[in-house]
Parts: structure tokens; C-alpha cells; sequence
């Protein structure tokens, strides 16, 4: 996946199956819709930024012998 410059750095979670929250410390993010099952997501404490993934259950299931 390519990503803007200044996203070079940025780090990409899965999402779980809990409401999303700042990774740092906790709080409820806001978070935009991007493409491909591609969220962003801001902490309005912290200002820490960062992607959640919300399309990888599909992907999972796909490999064979999980089981
Ligand atoms: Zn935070």
C-alpha cells in the first residue's frame, strides 16, 4: 500500500472487536472513512494519529486450515 509522504510513518492497527480507542492513552477517537475498509482515527486528548483496518475478517477467513 502507498501512502502520502508525510504518512510514511504512520502505523495501521486492526480493529478488534471493542470501540476503537486512542492506543495511547485510552480515550474515544474520532475517526474518518477512508477507502478500502481504511479508517483514520485522531485523539482529541493526545493528538495521536493513526489507521485502523476494519476489512481484514475477510481476508482471515480465507486461509486455509484455521482449524
Ligand atoms: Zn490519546
Amino acid at each position: 500500500m502507498k501512502l502520502a509522504s508525510s504518512d510514511a510513518d504512520a502505523v495501521i492497527y486492526l480493529m478488534s472487536d471493542q470501540p476503537e480507542a486512542c492506543r495511547w492513552c485510552g480515550v474515544r477517537t474520532i475517526f474518518v472513512e477512508l477507502k478500502d475498509g481504511l479508517q483514520r482515527h485522531e485523539c482529541p486528548r493526545c493528538k495521536a494519529e493513526y489507521f485502523v483496518e476494519t476489512d481484514f475478517a475477510d481476508a482471515e477467513s480465507k486461509v486455509p486450515g484455521s482449524n
